[in-house]
């Protein structure tokens, strides 16, 4: 693996006298310089708002921010850029399709399948619908290791059964869920299915049509874009039976007190000014990562998740959660009787960041019995010196004990 550490300033850094040890890639990446540059180049030199304006700085930041729906169209394969609706991050993604498909699709006793190893984001916004509109949530079931048992899934399925919501990485298992077969089998069922892609697009080619998923989103500062922007993506053919999610300026094509007629896809989805510095800042994310190539980076971080499950299994006391051989970028575990948050405090202190806690997962928390866990995750940045210097640390934190 080439060297790219050096495209990231923030990890030449220390903390409490240690080289920084940055493993907590799942909550969000560092950025590359290119992608810092582009968003203060943009300030200084373009910013204007998008769309409405006929001078030239207002054109030339609505070339950029389209130019990036492009990028992202490209990016995961979609076949319009009337398909990538630009949001907040994964989470407003999620929000805007309960609500927008709730409205149009969803009835008192319809069924949703959620997984039992989704981010609270993929099952709140979905709980309040079930408090609107009567629907009610099924949750599939996982394996001791961490996958879906595709047959209980199937068997799920009712003639009331709407929609499937799925992560296509879990961001505390790791396991990459076969969201290729679900589609078949939900789609088999006359279902749709939506992709929670938040832990896969910053890890893995992720294409929708291969996928054949209906809905899919992902953040962009996981993907060493920048905070604040986000992408739902759904099938054309959906969108436009769905109403707006939000009212304002950018969504309207004709507005009266009578009556509003609604701009076409996406912008139909987008009301307000959109983070437009965000967006072109995404896309130089994603050339940056298209140019190291997905593929070349999903294998080197399947091989740090190996040698990290082998290197930390060695450790007296560790019980690691999801076990799966099919699991990308992350290894969640407890040591002993150390509580996580100690442990996690205590690694900081080596220069080491992990996440502890839920991570926003509760219900797989109660699934595994525990309150909580420490994860490490990795990035295209990480080395094997890395969960090195993780697990003797762990070993130094232990014997504190
Ligand atoms: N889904 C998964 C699987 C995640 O890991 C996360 C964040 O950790 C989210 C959704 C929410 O992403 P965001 O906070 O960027 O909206």
């Amino acid at each position: 693996m080439k060297n790219y550490r050096d495209d990231f300033p923030i990890l030449s850094r220390t903390v409490y006298g240690h080289p920084l040890v940055y493993l907590d890639n799942a909550a969000t990446t560092q950025k590359p310089r290119c992608v810092v540059e582009a968003i203060s180049d943009e300030y200084y030199s373009v910013n204007a708002n998008v769309h409405r304006g006929v001078h030239y700085l207002s054109q030339q930041a609505t070339d950029l921010h389209e130019a990036a729906r492009e990028t992202v169209r490209q990016f995961i394969g979609a076949r319009s850029v009337a398909e990538i609706v630009f949001t907040r991050g994964t989470t407003e993604s999620i929000n805007l399709l309960a609500t927008s498909y709730g409205e149009a699709f969803l009835h008192e006793g319809d069924e949703i399948l959620v997984s039992a190893m989704e981010h609270h984001s993929n099952i709140v916004p979905w709980q309040l619908l079930r408090e609107r509109k009567g629907i009610s949530i099924k949750v599939i079931p996982i394996t001791d290791s961490g996958e879906i048992m595709l047959d209980e899934y199937e068997s799920l399925f009712t003639p009331r059964t709407r929609l499937v919501c799925v992560a296509h990485v879990s961001n505390v298992l790791g396991t990459v869920n076969p969201v290729g077969e679900m589609a078949r089998i939900a789609h088999a069922h006359g279902a749709h299915i939506f992709v929670d892609a938040a832990q896969s697009v910053p890890h893995m080619p992720v294409d929708v049509a291969t996928m054949d998923c209906d809905f899919m989103a992902f953040s962009g500062h996981k993907v060493y874009g920048p905070t604040g922007v986000g992408v739902l993506f759904g099938r054309e053919s959906l969108l436009e039976k769905m109403p707006p999610y939000q009212g304002g300026g950018e969504m309207i094509a004709r507005v009266s007190f009578e009556r509003t007629t609604y701009e076409r896809l996406p912008y139909k989805f987008e009301a307000g000014t959109p983070d437009y510095v965000g967006t072109h800042a995404l896309a130089v994310a994603l050339d940056y990562v298209s140019k190291i190539g997905m593929e070349y980076i999903a294998r080197h971080e399947a091989e740090l998740t190996l040698y990290a499950m082998h290197r930390l299994g060695q450790i007296e006391g560790m019980a690691i959660y999801g076990t799966t051989p099919n699991k990308c970028g992350v290894v969640a575990f407890n040591v002993g009787n150390i509580h996580h948050l100690d442990l996690g405090t205590l690694l900081d202190r080596l220069g080491i960041a992990v996440r502890t806690g839920h991570h926003c997962a509760q219900p797989l928390m109660a699934r595994y019995g525990v309150e909580g866990m420490a994860r490490a995750s990795f990035a295209l940045y990480t080395t094997t010196e890395e969960i090195d210097a993780l697990a003797e640390g762990i070993e130094k934190v232990a014997k504190m004990f």
